[in-house]
């Protein structure tokens, strides 16, 4: 059962700002609108990937109104969606159901739209909204799946997903690939010494730190406890070296700011590199190894494999 007084659309056309409650749409019932909504229906049925809605909606709409641009910013879920650029003759949209926002839509042309087309796409964004909350609570579910809620990194789950992912591709096109394991050293005795709650911050920001340091968010993870492994797309063992010292010495000057306390904090880290025939596993169980070789030589430091070896 659809409750359509509760979908709000706040429609700006041009420069005049319309709020156009549902009932406005409901008035349009002929069957041509019906027409138009059970086929838009038809075309967005089966997805749950937000772009791919947005994708069918426009290829639909298009078939009704002249061909115009698209462009939907969700700011909270962080989605951007654009269909051509941007031209004068505008109509904004702000989808909201029960309250919460769904985003935001704007169309435009060179030519500027008649009352029949917005009236059109008004009727066809009424289709949309269902779909696109679907798609939307379907994407935000999968990324909390692997999100790690301490360090907001992504957690193993989805260093799984993303390594496969990027093993296929360096397989694929020969393009390097780099993989990196950082293990905070004597984090039990921060632990022991000055409570687990500073362990956490400490993690906090160590995350923080390697995010920053490689100026990847998508390609941090949080494999354990205390370790992180970061994967660097497009990088060779000369640049996944640099990127590890970078990482090291951040952490190092970090020191203090993660604790009322001066504490000291340091990280070991082993750097593997994608060789023919490595796959995610064998890929991680090598810079897993040079992980090791740090601990042992004594910590704080970075070792990596040698490729001439
Ligand atoms: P090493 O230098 O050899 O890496 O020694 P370490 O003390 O860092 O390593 P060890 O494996 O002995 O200890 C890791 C500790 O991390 C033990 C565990 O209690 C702690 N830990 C794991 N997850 C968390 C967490 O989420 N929060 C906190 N505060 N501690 C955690
Ligand atoms: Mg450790
Ligand atoms: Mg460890």
């Amino acid at each position: 059962m659809i409750h359509l007084a509760e979908l709000s659309l706040i429609a700006d056309a041009g420069y005049d700002t319309t709020n156009l409650a549902f009932g406005d749409f409901q008035r349009d019932s002929g069957p041509t609108s019906e027409l138009l909504r059970l086929r838009m229906a038809n075309a967005l049925h089966g997805s749950l990937v937000v772009d791919e809605v947005l994708q069918r909606f426009v290829r639909e709409a298009q078939t009704h109104i002249r061909r115009f641009s698209f462009r939907y910013r969700n700011r909270e879920e962080d989605v951007i969606y654009d269909e051509g650029r941007a031209y004068a003759h505008r109509a904004n949209y702000h989808l909201d159901l029960h309250g919460s926002s769904l985003g935001n839509i704007t169309i435009s042309r060179s030519q500027p739209f008649s009352p029949e087309d917005l009236r059109l796409f008004e009727s066809m964004l009424c289709t949309l909204v269902f779909p696109l909350r679907n798609a939307l609570l379907y994407e935000r579910a999968l990324r909390s799946a692997t999100i790690d809620p301490l360090t907001g990194v992504q957690n193993r789950n989805g260093l799984r997903q993303h390594l496969d992912h990027q093993v296929l591709l360096a397989a694929r096109h020969g393009t390097p690939l780099c993989v990196m394991m950082v293990d905070i050293d004597y984090f039990k005795a921060i632990n022991d010494t000055h409570g687990h709650a500073a362990g956490d911050h400490v993690l906090i920001e160590t995350a923080r730190q390697i995010t920053a340091a490689t100026r990847t968010s998508d390609g941090v993870f949080r494999y354990g406890g205390e370790e992180f492994v970061v994967v660097l797309s497009s990088t060779n063992l000369d640049g996944g070296r640099r990127l590890a010292e970078r990482v090291r010495e951040s952490v190092r000057k970090s020191r203090g700011k993660a604790h009322g306390n001066a504490l000291s904090v340091t990280v070991s880290i082993g750097v593997s590199a994608w060789q023919m025939d490595d796959s995610a596993t064998t890929l991680l169980h090598r810079a897993d190894a040079r992980l090791y070789s740090a601990k042992h030589q004594g910590r704080d430091r970075v070792v990596s494999e040698d490729l001439r070896a």
